[in-house]
């Protein structure tokens, strides 16, 4: 399903803007040859229009500003990391992992921590200094309390964004509560969520991710991911997004610009420089990255596990 942007009119059978028309559309046979997979967020050429059925064929696929593969969305421009205070319990080298995964994707990034009612304030406190430290300005919510989530929705405006995170923290109510939240759209049709789509931005809607039976797993492991509009413009992926961190995309060497502090260190030091040019900054002479901060050992443990894998690999 694709969403009309922009029409040319000398194209389109009356002068009438068909800005938000909603298209079914097939993807042109080439494009498919070519091995061009058309992606919900992508932005899209579509030609043979039929205004009247609302049918057309993709014809090409614009370049992607950002592409990730769990779940399948192209032009992420944000993504909202959802930890839970509790229940499970806020864990610091499972959140390290998970910002890490992020961070490396370099889509900007918002943290958010959930369940804040299971937790008294000075817990929330002594979380929120400690975050600080490590770079990081948390927004703290509670799905169920519904506290937190007007600021939430703000963060999400005019942004195409995809939840991450851990499965019970709490991913899947949160996309529902702004999904029916009054805030988040303003026609009131919870049950037809394309139907108030007024934003301007194309989007595709399809199956994707089927995995063939002949590549020996046997399992067809579809994933549907739709993009929500969101009140104030911005999208939201329906679906959550990689909740077991694989790090693939990190090196020993990119796994430094992922902490805040590193990346921090470097540049309070410049001009001045590590001496060598593929520090690890793991105590090499001339190192100007000091191993006195608190997840410095988490750094130290992902970077044994990232050359454990380059070596195997
Ligand atoms: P997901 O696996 O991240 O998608 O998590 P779910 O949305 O399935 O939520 C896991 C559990 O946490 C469910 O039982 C929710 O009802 C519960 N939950 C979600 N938000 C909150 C919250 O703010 N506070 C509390 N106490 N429970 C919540
Ligand atoms: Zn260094």
């Amino acid at each position: 399903r694709v969403i009309v942007q922009q029409s040319e009119p000398s194209r389109t059978s009356d002068c009438n803007d068909k800005t938000g028309v909603e298209l079914l559309c097939v993807v042109r046979a080439l494009l498919k040859k070519i091995k061009r997979r058309v992606l919900v967020g992508d932005k899209v050429v579509v030609g043979s229009i039929d205004w009247v059925d609302r049918r057309g064929m993709i014809e090409n696929v614009f370049q992607r500003s950002t592409e990730i593969l769990d779940p399948p969305v192209a032009n992420v421009d944000h993504l909202l990391l959802l930890f839970s205070m509790d229940q499970p319990k806020l864990e610091p080298f499972a959140l390290t992992r998970f910002l890490v995964e992020a961070e490396s994707t370099g889509i900007p990034l918002t943290l958010a921590l959930n369940k804040v009612e299971l937790v008294d304030e000075e817990v929330l406190n002594t979380w929120k200094s400690r975050l600080h430290t490590w770079g990081y300005e948390p927004l703290f919510c509670s799905v169920e309390s519904k506290l937190g989530l007007d600021s939430l929705l703000q963060r999400l405006r005019d942004q195409t964004t995809v939840i991450v995170g851990p499965s019970g923290v709490g991913k899947s109510s949160l996309i529902n509560a702004l999904r029916s939240s009054p805030h988040a759209s303003d026609a009131a049709d919870v049950d037809n969520w394309f139907e108030p789509i007024l934003g301007s931005k194309w989007f595709e809607d399809q199956r994707v991710g089927e995995v063939s039976t002949k590549s020996g797993r046997g399992k067809h492991t579809t994933r549907h991911v739709s993009l929500l509009p969101l009140s104030g413009g911005g999208y939201l992926a329906d679906t959550p997004g990689f909740n077991q961190p694989s790090l693939l995309k990190v090196t020993k060497q990119s796994l430094a610009q992922t902490f805040p502090e590193i990346k921090e260190m470097l540049k309070a030091n410049e001009p001045a420089k590590c001496s060598f040019n593929n520090c690890l900054h793991l105590g090499e002479p001339g190192c100007v990255v000091k191993g006195d901060w608190e997840r410095y050992q988490y750094y130290f443990q992902l970077l044994d596990e990232i050359r454990i894998r380059e070596e195997f690999q």
